[in-house]
């Protein structure tokens, strides 16, 4: 089949649309062919052709811990002997249910899916079922995995490829997705008092981390909630990258805004796939085998895909984790700011904790209309340049670096260095 990356890539264009089964994965914005992953292990990831790398792609987000952590390796050999699935019920669904319920403020009851995809889906439809209203919120920019009523104006893959929408979602799928711009309150107003009744829903992610690093403007959470208390719409946090990303309890703990609905993903996998939603109880009891809403998978629950996620979680709970996160987490996106401050290229940094963003524009960037001024051509010539010197980094300008708390202070500052000399001529 082959033997190098450039060899996989050929053959795997073949077998598989685009040669990937996700499609930033194939670095067609970076210009270059993808490397294909041996193995990795903390920080570090290896590709077939032999070459090392410093990890801050984390899987997109799950590897908070690093790569292959010994607690998390140790849970799943002990649940492998054990049987991978059962579709019956698990003491570990109930374990990291409860350690959900504990970390995350708005969550009394949860559901475990399989994605974050499954977990917006559902929360959407949960939240129409609450309210029996149709419409919902979103804004632009911002991704909330690849459902069709999801899927306008999103974030992610579609703005680094440049796609506004997608074939194959029809007028009627999204006639009732009410899209806005990422931190216009105004606009939210005029909407709910315009239609107010017929919002079931508005979904947000507290930090956007799809079209690079947007923090939320002071205020911006706190209003749609007051928005949403007004009109009794359910305010939906999608905390997919930010849950136990940038606190253990998410934005909404990191912020003091409690929604009725959070989604997760990602880090709650512990490198496996899972998703989840939950909130206030009420709403949470509509789902049926209690209520009508329906919602239901075969592997949802997974027993390895539980200890994995537990693991991870109970490593967080550890004193200091969220404290060192932000120190490296700032040590990057500080030393990226004055690498960048001394190479003929205007950039902006954007962090919250352990996630950043370098866009190359000069304005403040909020929503997406400014995320998207960022000159993408010398994106992709930074991201070649740290490539070449070991750095393995989002082939894609709007998505996040992630820190995790296996990159040591000496890696962070092999990086800037790098960086100061890559942006010399990007
Ligand atoms: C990654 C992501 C999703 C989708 O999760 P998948 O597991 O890829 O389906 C949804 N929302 C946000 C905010 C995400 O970052």
């Amino acid at each position: 089949m082959g033997a190098n990356s450039s060899e996989f890539f050929s053959a795997a264009c073949k077998l598989i649309p685009g040669g990937v089964n996700s499609p930033v994965r194939a670095y067609k914005s970076v210009g270059i062919e993808p490397r294909f992953v041996d193995r990795a292990k903390g920080s570090r990831i290896w590709d077939i052709d032999g070459r090392e790398y410093v990890d801050f792609v984390a899987s997109w987000g799950p590897m908070i811990l690093g790569h292959a952590p010994e607690v998390v390796l140790d849970a799943v050999r002990e649940q492998l002997e054990r049987g991978t699935s059962y579709g019956a019920p698990t003491c570990a669904e109930v374990a990291l249910a409860e350690a959900v319920a504990d970390a995350v403020p708005s969550i009394e009851e949860v559901r475990m899916v399989s994605s974050g995809t499954e977990a917006t889906m559902s929360a959407i439809r949960l939240a129409r079922g609450y309210t029996a209203r149709d419409k919902f919120i979103k804004f632009e920019g911002n991704y909330h995995g690849h459902s069709d009523a999801l899927l306008v104006a999103a974030g992610s893959g579609l703005l680094t490829l440049g796609i506004p929408s997608t074939p194959g979602v029809t007028a009627g799928t999204v006639a009732d997705t009410i899209v806005l711009p990422y931190n216009d309150l105004d606009a939210v107003a005029a909407v709910l008092e315009a239609e107010g009744e017929q919002v079931a829903a508005i979904i947000v992610e507290p930090v956007a981390g799809n079209m690079g690093v947007v923090p939320p403007r002071e205020g911006f959470l706190q209003g749609l909630r007051a928005l949403c208390d007004t009109y009794g719409v359910v305010l939906i946090f999608d905390e997919v990258i930010t849950g136990f990303r940038v606190a253990l309890g998410g934005a909404q703990e990191l912020y003091g805004v409690t929604p009725d609905l959070s989604t997760l993903g990602k880090i709650i996998g512990g490198g496996f796939p899972v998703g989840a939603f939950g909130g206030k109880r009420d709403i949470m009891e509509q789902l049926a085998p209690v209520g009508p809403v329906y919602q239901a998978g075969t592997l949802s629950g997974n027993p390895v895909a539980m200890v994995a996620g537990l693991a991870t979680i109970e490593a967080l709970k550890a004193p200091g984790v969220y404290e060192e996160l932000e120190r490296k987490g700032a040590k990057l996106a500080g030393g990226l700011c004055r690498a960048a401050g001394s190479a003929p290229v205007h950039t902006v940094c954007n962090r919250v904790g352990s996630m950043a963003c370098m866009f190359f524009t000069h304005l403040e960037v909020s929503n997406w209309t400014t995320a998207s001024t960022s000159d993408t051509g010398r994106y992709a010539a930074y991201f070649r340049g740290m490539l070449d010197r070991g750095f393995w980094l989002a082939p894609s300008q709007f998505e996040a670096t992630f820190v995790s708390l296996a990159h040591t202070d000496e890696e962070i500052d092999a990086f800037i260095e790098a960086a100061a000399e890559v942006l010399k001529s990007v």
